[in-house]
């Protein structure tokens, strides 16, 4: 008696995509069923070693077989098979986590992004409707005794009905659409093809009967002239042998990158990738690769970073995050090794002492491989620090600069005099004589930076300054403090250094002189700055604001958009150009006692504020102020 079912929503629409699909790669499919069948495989094969109900020893195939007549291709597999109940639950909703979302980035997508995305996840069972009107799942799952079938024509709902059980495991076949473009799958070369294109490290024998031709021979062993048979041979189509597993010079980086494009179904060749072999105390294999292209997610809370983990190349899980520190969170990848346990437990895993060895020496080598490339293929580099960079910089000041030594030559920046990116040796090796600090200055833009009055003395000098312009510059700089001996130093804050003693003597002597009037300014602005004196910064700007060593502006800037991070304030101090003739006009207009002399101090103030590209608290009262000066310097 068959039993008719609905299919759940999300799964109707899924579906319905996929039947209208225009997508031109619908021979992935074909790569989905097999990957299905070699998940179940490795499933029955994890859990026969510990489950003793289960036959252990099976020889793991899948095969493959297709007929002309009945326009049919069957996929079938002696792996775990499904229970009545998990068919209903596998087939009749989208298993995947994170479907949902799935869902709505594919309805909202343009025909040419919906290809991308559907690379991007595969697509799973649903994706036999590109190509097929019909499908039928036959299953039998050694935990029940009976064995079940699924069909259905992809529309709004699915028989399923008990059956004959005649193997363990599970055989999908698929009822293709009419159609020349479909009557291409019906052809043993082109199965080869794609099995051989999508499938070829599938680790258990890929079986298809293959006919050929043979010429006859006479019993001399002699060919017989136009006479010839049918052979029917039945052919393993896939090289098996997981491409990790072969020696580092067996391997040519194109068949590297084929393999990563597809496992992950990119469309683009990795940037990078690094084969690693070890065999010491610990023996195992590591295959990494660098997308071209960051994960359009990666910097979302649902991003899950890890590499795939395999024992004995029998998989065990798919994202172990582990094995991958948050700064690396966008490499993909893998990991083989002979000493863990098939039976290791997710929770035992973590605490794991040899997944620890194994993700260190993962990461030294990553980094080693970025050292490489970023000494040899400076291009390639500069590629990836577009793309990754940031990352590289948050993996300086995570856990308080734990591997900021590791990381500190590789992490590049822009400077005000350089057209690309210096290393951190390379502003060093080029510091003039004389210069003892590694300056830097915060800002939206190079052109922004240059133009803040803190770089005045510093341009004059001729020494470079790097330039930052992410949120989290800052912070890493702040936890590195030095490189090579040599310490940073914002253009914002502190001692510049820039002047000589003798000069440095006459500004302090200059303020001693004018110390009435800086007390006056101090005054007015008491509840706005800290401190107001003369400047060892400047030189054609009149003033600017710079901040007391320890909270930045642009650290104030980033923790107050922070969800906790509000109120931090950088303690402000303004600095006034002894050498400009504004401070001459201020002095005059103090000597005066002119009455809007504390007008003039309030807009000394909101213009260094607005140079530093800090906001006005009250830009009212500043327009006021506007207004009184302008009317005050007006002829009537
Ligand atoms: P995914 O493979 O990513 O889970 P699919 O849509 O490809 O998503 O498959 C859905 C589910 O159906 C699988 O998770 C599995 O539980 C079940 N399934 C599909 N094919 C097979 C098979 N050959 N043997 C056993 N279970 C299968
Ligand atoms: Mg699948």
């Amino acid at each position: 008696m068959s039993e008719v079912r609905e299919f759940k929503t999300e799964s109707k629409r899924l579906l319905e995509l996929m039947i209208n699909s225009i997508y031109s790669n619908k021979e992935i499919f074909l790569r989905e069923l097999i990957s299905n069948a070699s998940d179940a495989i490795d499933k029955h094969h994890y859990l026969s070693l510990t489950d003793d109900s289960l036959d252990r020893g099976r020889e793991y195939e899948i095969d493959l077989s297709f007929s002309k007549e009945n326009r049919t291709i069957t996929i079938k597999d002696n792996g775990i098979g499904m229970t009545k109940e998990e068919m209903i639950d596998s087939l009749g909703t989208i298993a995947k986590s994170g479907s949902n979302e799935f869902m709505k980035k594919l309805l909202d997508a343009s025909e040419k992004e919906k290809v991308e995305i559907i690379g991007q996840f595969g697509v799973g069972f649903y994706s036999s409707y590109m190509v097929a009107s019909k499908v039928e799942v036959v299953s039998k799952s050694e935990k029940s005794d009976k064995a079940y079938k699924f069909a259905s024509f992809g529309t709004d709902s699915y028989e399923i009905d008990e059956v004959e059980a005649k193997f363990e495991g599970t055989e999908v076949t698929l009822y293709l659409r009419e159609g020349e473009e479909f009557d291409n799958y019906l052809d043993q070369w082109e199965l080869q093809t794609l099995v051989k294109r999508y499938s070829d490290y599938i680790r258990y024998p890929i079986k298809m009967d293959f006919e050929s031709e043979e010429q006859e021979v006479d019993k001399d062993g002699k060919k017989v002239e136009g006479k010839y048979n049918k052979v029917i041979e039945n052919k393993t189509l896939n090289s098996m042998t997981p491409i990790w597993k072969k020696k580092k010079n067996e391997v040519l980086d194109e068949e590297l990158n084929e393999f990563y494009k597809q496992k992950y179904y990119d469309y683009q060749d990795p940037l990078a990738n690094i084969l690693i072999n070890v065999e010491g105390k610990l023996n195992y294999t590591a295959l990494i690769f660098i997308p071209k292209k960051a994960p359009y997610d990666l910097y979302s809370d649902k991003f899950e970073k890890g590499l795939q983990l395999y024992s004995k190349s029998v998989f065990i899980m798919d994202k172990c995050k582990d094995l991958v520190p948050d700064y690396l969170r966008f490499i993909r990848g893998l990991v083989d090794s002979n000493d863990l346990s098939l039976n290791i437990s997710r929770e035992l895993l973590q605490k794991n002492k040899d997944i620890e060895d194994i993700a260190s020496n993962v990461e030294k080598r990553i980094v080693s491989k970025l050292e490489t490339m970023l000494k040899n293929e400076r291009e390639k580099y500069v590629e990836f620090f577009d793309t990754y960079g940031i990352n590289i910089k948050y993996g300086i000041y995570d856990k308080f600069g734990l591997k900021k030594d590791l990381l500190k030559d590789i992490v590049l920046y822009h400077t005000i005099s350089s057209d690309g990116y210096v290393t951190l040796n390379e502003y060093v090796e080029a510091m003039k004589e004389g210069q003892e600090f590694i300056y830097y200055a915060s800002g939206k833009t190079k052109e922004a930076v240059l133009a803040l009055p803190q770089m005045d003395l510093v341009k004059k000098k001729g020494y470079d300054v790097l330039v930052l312009t992410d949120d989290v510059d800052e912070f890493a700089i702040n936890i590195m403090q030095e490189y090579n001996g040599k310490k940073f130093k914002s253009i914002n804050q502190g001692d510049l250094d820039l002047l000589s003693d003798e000069e440095k003597e006459k500004i302090k002597q200059t303020a001693l002189d004018k110390k009435a009037l800086l007390d006056k300014i101090k005054e007015v602005l008491k509840d706005d700055v800290k401190d107001v004196v003369l400047s060892e910064r400047l030189e054609d700007s009149p003033v600017c604001l710079v901040s007391e060593d320890g909270i930045s502006f642009e650290m104030e800037k980033v923790m107050n958009q922070l969800p906790n991070g509000e109120g931090v304030k950088a303690t402000r101090i303004l600095e006034i150009n002894p050498k400009h003739k504004l401070f001459e006009a201020i002095e005059n207009l103090f000597n005066d006692n002119d009455p809007m002399l504390e007008t003039y101090f309030k807009l000394l103030y909101e213009q260094a504020l607005l140079i530093e590209g800090i906001s006005l608290s009250d830009p009212v009262a500043f327009s006021n102020r506007m207004c009184e000066l302008m009317i005050k310097s007006a002829k009537y």
